[in-house]
C-alpha cells in the first residue's frame, strides 16, 4: 500500500495527513505556522507537521510515494516553487520549496496552489463529487476560487479562479491586491478587519474587538465574526451583509459566464457559516442571474478542515 502525504500552508496554521490508496487519512498532525523569519523557517515547520503525521501513521517520511503541498501565494508547479505568498513572513521572492522541503523529508515533494488543492478534494471526496462543473468559493482571508468544468480543474494559463479580484464596483474599495473594487475588497476577512478597525477608531460601536481579546486572538478570526453576529453587534453584522451583497455579484457574474452547476462554499468563513450562510450567498446572487429560473445548487464543504491537506495529498497522487 502507497502511503501519501499532504500539506496545507496556511497563514496562521499547518495541516498535516498521512492517507492511503483510498485517500483516507491514516494519521494526521497540525502546527502552527511561523510569524517571523522566511522561507527556511516555514520548511522546518512544514516537515515537522509531516514527521508528526507520518509518526501517527507509523511511517518514516522517506518511506512515502510523496508528499503534496498545498500553498498561497504565486505557485509554479512546475518549477516546485512559490512567490510572494503575503499571509506568510518574508516570502516575497520565488523559493524553491519543493526541492528544499523534499530535501528535508527525503522524499519527492510537489507543490501546488492552496485554494485549487482544496477545491480537487472536493471535486474528487468531498461535495463536488455529484457535479461536472462547479465553481469553489474559498471564503476567508481572502477570497479564492477555483472552477471545475466536465470533471477537471480549469487551470487556463495557470492562474484561472481568481475570483476574489473580479470587480463588483468600478473605481471600489481598495483591494490587498492593489487595485480597486475586487470582491476581495467586500468580503475578504483581512479587508473587512481593515474596515472594522478604521470605523472602531472613528468610534462606532462593536464587540468585535472586545471579543477578539476575549478568544485570546490578535486578528478577527472566523470564530469572532460569527460570535459578533450572534450578539446582534451592528457593526459587524453591516460588514457581512456588504460582504454577502459582493458574493452575491461576483458569484452571479461567474455563473452567468460558465452556467456552472454548483457553486461549493468553503474557507474559514464559508464553513463556519455552514448552510445558513451558503443559503444567503444564493440569495444574494438571484437577483444577478441571467438565467433566474436554473440557479445553480449552493453547497458547503463537506470536508472542512482536512479537504487543504487531502488536497494536497492528491497532488502526488
Ligand atoms: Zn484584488
Amino acid at each position: 500500500m502507497a502511503l501519501r502525504g499532504g500539506l496545507d500552508l496556511g497563514g496562521t496554521k499547518i495541516d498535516a495527513v498521512v492517507v492511503n490508496d483510498a485517500s483516507e487519512i491514516v494519521g494526521s498532525a497540525r502546527r502552527e505556522t511561523p510569524r517571523t523569519g522566511g522561507p527556511p523557517d516555514v520548511v522546518k515547520e512544514l516537515a515537522a507537521a509531516l514527521r508528526d503525521a507520518a509518526a501517527a501513521a507509523g511511517v518514516e517520511p522517506a518511506e512515502l510515494a510523496g508528499v503534496g503541498v498545498g500553498s498561497p501565494g504565486e505557485v509554479d508547479r512546475e518549477a516546485g516553487t512559490v512567490a510572494r505568498a503575503g499571509n506568510l513572513p518574508g516570502w516575497a521572492d520565488a523559493f524553491p520549496l519543493a526541492a528544499a522541503l523534499g530535501e528535508e523529508l527525503g522524499t519527492r515533494v510537489a507543490v501546488g496552489n492552496d485554494v485549487r488543492a482544496a477545491v480537487e478534494a472536493e471535486r474528487v471526496l468531498g461535495a463536488g463529487r455529484t457535479y461536472r462543473s462547479f465553481l469553489g468559493v474559498w471564503w476567508g482571508t481572502g477570497i479564492g476560487g477555483a472552477v471545475v468544468i466536465d470533471g477537471r480543474l480549469w487551470l487556463g494559463r495557470g492562474s484561472a479562479g481568481e475570483l476574489g479580484h473580479v470587480v463588483v464596483r468600478l473605481d471600489g474599495a481598495p483591494c490587498p491586491c492593489g487595485r480597486k473594487g475586487c470582491l476581495e475588497a467586500y468580503a475578504g476577512r483581512s479587508a473587512m478587519e481593515r474596515r472594522a478597525r478604521r470605523a472602531f477608531a472613528k468610534g462606532a460601536k462593536t464587540d468585535l474587538f472586545e471579543l477578539m481579546r476575549k478568544q485570546k486572538r490578535d486578528r478577527l478570526t472566523s470564530g469572532v465574526w460569527a460570535a459578533a453576529l450572534v450578539r446582534g453587534d451592528a457593526l459587524a453584522t453591516r460588514l457581512i451583509d456588504r460582504a454577502v451583497w459582493a458574493l452575491g455579484a461576483g458569484v452571479g457574474s461567474a455563473i452567468n459566464l460558465l452556467d456552472l452547476e454548483a457553486v461549493v462554499i468553503g474557507g474559514g468563513l464559508g464553513t463556519r457559516f455552514g448552510v445558513p450562510g451558503a443559503e444567503r450567498i444564493a440569495a444574494s446572487m438571484q437577483p444577478h442571474l441571467f438565467v433566474a429560473d436554473r440557479p445553480p445548487a449552493v453547497v458547503v464543504t463537506e470536508l472542512d478542515d482536512s479537504g487543504g491537506a487531502l488536497g494536497a495529498a492528491l497532488l502526488v497522487a
